[in-house]
């Protein structure tokens, strides 16, 4: 298992990625959606690996949820860092890592894809994180 880490600019907030996986396997999705365009948000995820989050300072955490509300956007409250997304499918918490909050930036990452999930249902949604995002562990 690698170990890949990231976190806000200032520190306050972190994750560990531990995946199988090679970088130049990981899927990259760049999401189209008006918030993700905004905010540079480039994920990745493996099912078969796992999150952990790693906060130095989780008092600062930000979450912030839109449309579906189904999805909780991870900010630091100090420097405004965007680490990704986290939700919760059948009891367990899923997440998707911002690419760009890790550090250092994985080497050989295949170009993003630009994704775009408008008019997926609601149920299509949590199938999909369901079978794509990585399993959050820990608290
Ligand atoms: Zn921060």
């Amino acid at each position: 298992m690698g170990v890949h880490r990231g976190h806000c600019h200032c520190g306050a907030l972190a994750f560990e990625f531990h995946t199988a996986l090679a970088p130049a396997a990981w899927s990259v999705r760049a999401c189209q959606c008006s918030f993700c365009l905004k905010h540079g948000g480039v994920y990745t995820s493996d099912p078969a690996g796992s999150v952990r989050f790693t906060h130095a300072m989780p008092e600062l955490l930000t979450r912030y949820r839109f449309g579906h509300e189904t999805a909780d956007f991870i900010f630091c409250g100090r420097c405004g860092g965007y680490l990704g997304a986290v939700t919760e499918e059948d009891g367990q918490k899923l997440a998707v890592i911002n690419i760009h909050a890790m550090d250092p930036q994985p080497a050989g990452l295949t170009a993003a894809q630009p994704m775009s999930y408008d008019g997926e249902t609601s149920s299509n949604r949590g199938a999909r994180r369901a079978k794509r995002w990585t399993p959050v562990s820990g608290p």
